[in-house]
């Protein structure tokens, strides 16, 4: 494995506030910095509201923050930019195009030969386990299905960091596991920067080099927590091994000390 040495994701003193006719203004996030190395894998954690998906989106150059910027390579974000992927829970693949086609459709855009386009797109769906549906429509395959053509779609343009917003929350648990585990074997072999979003405590430990824990409304940043354990790592032992019992118990506790929640 690479050493991750090299910042290739920077936020800094990002604050977010929602002004919206009629109401009080609502700061959604507070003075959130964050670093993340190249090739490192981020999940940030919090109950719904905390600011999550704000933060994901300003990291994606969806929204302006109020204040503060976002780096990416050293780079000033300042809008979307084939750096950064974003994969997001709604499946949202165009239902009139193939798995094939929705998968080159972002090559074909940035002018990418058709003949390569293709080429490109065969191999990502090979790598998401889907050759056999390359035909197929969104309609015609399962949910986790359509978030592997999802995630495909989006390492096809080759973004070196990947912006995951609950990914796999709509799936069931089984599904679940085998999407996290594909998305591991994808993540070792490419060694991409993960940012992912989730508010399953499990997910996270399972999944990262590095936990964010949010505070509640406005967001920051309450707890950046290093998840010591080996890798390759896989659920069955994980859930014998005593580091990782102690993580879940820990960070399982700064979350309902934080928000009363329950650990998932
Ligand atoms: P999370 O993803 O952690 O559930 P969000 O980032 O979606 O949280 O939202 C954080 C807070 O900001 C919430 O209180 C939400 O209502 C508010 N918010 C998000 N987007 C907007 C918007 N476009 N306008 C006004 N308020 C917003
Ligand atoms: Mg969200």
């Amino acid at each position: 494995m690479t050493t991750k040495t090299e910042t290739s994701l920077s936020i800094r003193g990002i604050s977010q506030v929602f002004q919206s006719r009629g109401r009080e203004p609502h700061t959604a996030l507070d003075d959130v910095s964050l670093d993340f190395k190249d090739g490192e894998f981020v999940s940030v954690l919090g109950p719904s509201g905390c600011g999550k998906s704000t933060l994901l989106y300003i990291v994606g150059g969806f929204i302006t923050p109020t204040s503060g910027a976002v780096f990416s390579n050293g780079k000033k974000v300042t809008g979307p930019g084939t750096d950064r992927g974003p994969v997001f829970q709604e499946f949202a693949l165009f239902p009139w195009k193939t798995v094939v086609g929705n998968v080159e459709y972002g090559l074909l855009q940035q002018k990418v030969g058709k003949a390569e386009a293709r080429e490109r797109a065969l191999q990502m769906i090979d790598m998401v386990h889907l050759s056999k549906f390359a035909n197929f429509y969104p309609h015609e395959l399962s949910g986790g299905m359509r978030q592997r053509v999802a995630i495909a779609r989006t390492l096809a343009y080759g973004p070196s960091t990947l912006l995951m917003d609950e990914p796999f929350g709509a799936l069931d648990a089984h599904t679940r596991h085998v999407l996290q585990n594909e998305l591991l074997s994808i993540w070792e072999r490419d060694q991409k920067t993960v940012m992912f979003i989730t508010h399953s405590v499990e997910e996270a430990i399972f999944l990262s080099d590095r936990v964010i824990v949010m505070s509640r409304s406005p967001g920051t940043v309450y707890r950046d927590q290093k998840i010591d354990l080996p890798r390759p790592r896989v659920h069955s032992e994980l859930l014998v091994n005593k580091r990782y019992q102690e993580l879940v118990l820990e960070i399982g506790g700064v979350m309902q000390e934080l928000h009363g929640e329950a650990v998932e």
